[in-house]
């Protein structure tokens, strides 16, 4: 059975050698455990703040030790009476192969309705950071405009959609041609604009928001947050939900750098985490399993195949080469 350490941290770019593909002891199972085999693997860029030694909200992956992230995994084998062969169970687990668990800390999940792999985007985590970061944080007002970054991206692909159902006229940013033409032609945005071939976001981001924008969803930081603060209205919000393109930044800048904006227009700028609102979390995916099925919301996924290429899918998070969730099948 394979499993993929962390063998140095990574400078800047996480690469491949980073990781390690080690094979080791297929685990036996005891009393009270299930021997889980895996089926779809998160990758996420949060975990490449988990890949540096410092302190944050959640502990940093030791060296030689398996990476962890959300997984949809199959119980091969039982010996919990909680648990049979055959379910599906999801939740934090190691990158491998096989592995065992008493499932304590997992949720029983079906393919009834729904792909699994979905449990690891729109019904997982992404999809409650899209829902509680824009409706908890945001305070969205229905003909409100809403900036979305990273927004072809698993979050921010949810969040515009959101946005949409809730009455906000909404503009995406992202990386390429063909997401913003998935963004506006499939996913319902506005408008959307590709920061790549733009010379000046600010400017990009007023021709299609000539009134200003009142939210901004922030995936990316940096030059974006700013070109983004350059449009906010009063009483504008601005929902730090992350910061990509400083994740590999060796030193990391000062900032936000316009915080005489926030004095003058009032702007509230508030970050948050997923887990502050886990007491809500069934709320959260009983909202968003309720517009799935109504067809107000789509589920895009871009699922790359087999067990060793999950460092590969996770550093190709930070080249842009997902649209919506990236999902690793095993
Ligand atoms: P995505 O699916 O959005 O994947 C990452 C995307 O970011 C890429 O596809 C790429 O798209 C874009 N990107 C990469 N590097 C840069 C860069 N230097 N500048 C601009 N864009 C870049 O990932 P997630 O949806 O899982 O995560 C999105 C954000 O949300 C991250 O910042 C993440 O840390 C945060 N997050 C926060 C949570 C919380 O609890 N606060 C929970 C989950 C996620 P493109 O082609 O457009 O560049």
């Amino acid at each position: 059975s394979k499993a993929i350490v962390l063998k140095q941290r990574p400078n800047g770019t996480p690469q491949t050698d980073d990781f390690e593909i080690i094979k080791e002891e297929q685990p036996s199972v005891k009393s009270g455990e299930v021997l889980l085999k895996a089926k779809y693997v998160s990758v996420d860029p949060y975990l490449r703040g988990r890949m540096r030694d410092e302190e944050s909200y959640i502990e940093p992956f030791k060296i030689n030790k398996p990476i962890a992230s959300t997984v949809v995994a199959e119980v091969v084998e039982s010996k919990n009476e909680k648990y049979k062969e055959g379910d599906f169970l999801t939740g934090m687990l190691d990158w491998k192969e096989y592995q065992v668990h008493t499932g304590d800390t997992l949720r029983k999940i079906s393919n009834d309705h729904i792909a699994l792999s979905a449990y690891l985007g729109v019904l997982g985590l992404t999809g409650l950071t899209a829902y509680f970061g824009l409706n908890r944080i945001g305070g969205p007002k229905k003909g409100e405009t809403l900036l979305v970054s990273g927004a072809a991206g698993a979050v921010g692909s949810i969040v515009g959609q959101i946005g949409k159902i809730e009455g906000l006229s909404v503009i995406g940013i992202a990386g390429s041609d063909e997401k913003v033409s998935l963004l506006t032609d499939q996913l319902g945005f506005d408008a959307a604009i590709n920061y790549n071939t733009t010379d000046d976001l600010a400017v990009a981001i007023k021709e299609h928001a000539p009134d200003g924008i009142d939210i901004y969803f922030d995936n990316v930081g940096s030059y974006t947050l700013d070109a983004a603060m350059k449009n906010i209205n009063r009483f504008g919000r601005v929902i730090n939900c992350g910061a990509i393109s400083l994740y590999n930044e060796t030193e990391q800048p000062t900032g936000p750098r316009l915080e005489t904006t926030l004095v003058k227009k009032s702007v509230k700028m508030q970050g948050f985490i997923v887990r502050n609102f886990e007491e809500d979390f069934p709320e959260g995916v009983q909202q968003l399993s309720k517009w799935l099925q109504e067809g107000k919301l789509k589920h895009e996924e871009t699922i790359v195949n087999g067990f060793d290429s999950i460092p590969q899918a996770f550093i190709d998070l930070f080249k842009g080469k997902n649209k919506g969730k990236m999902v690793v099948k095993i």
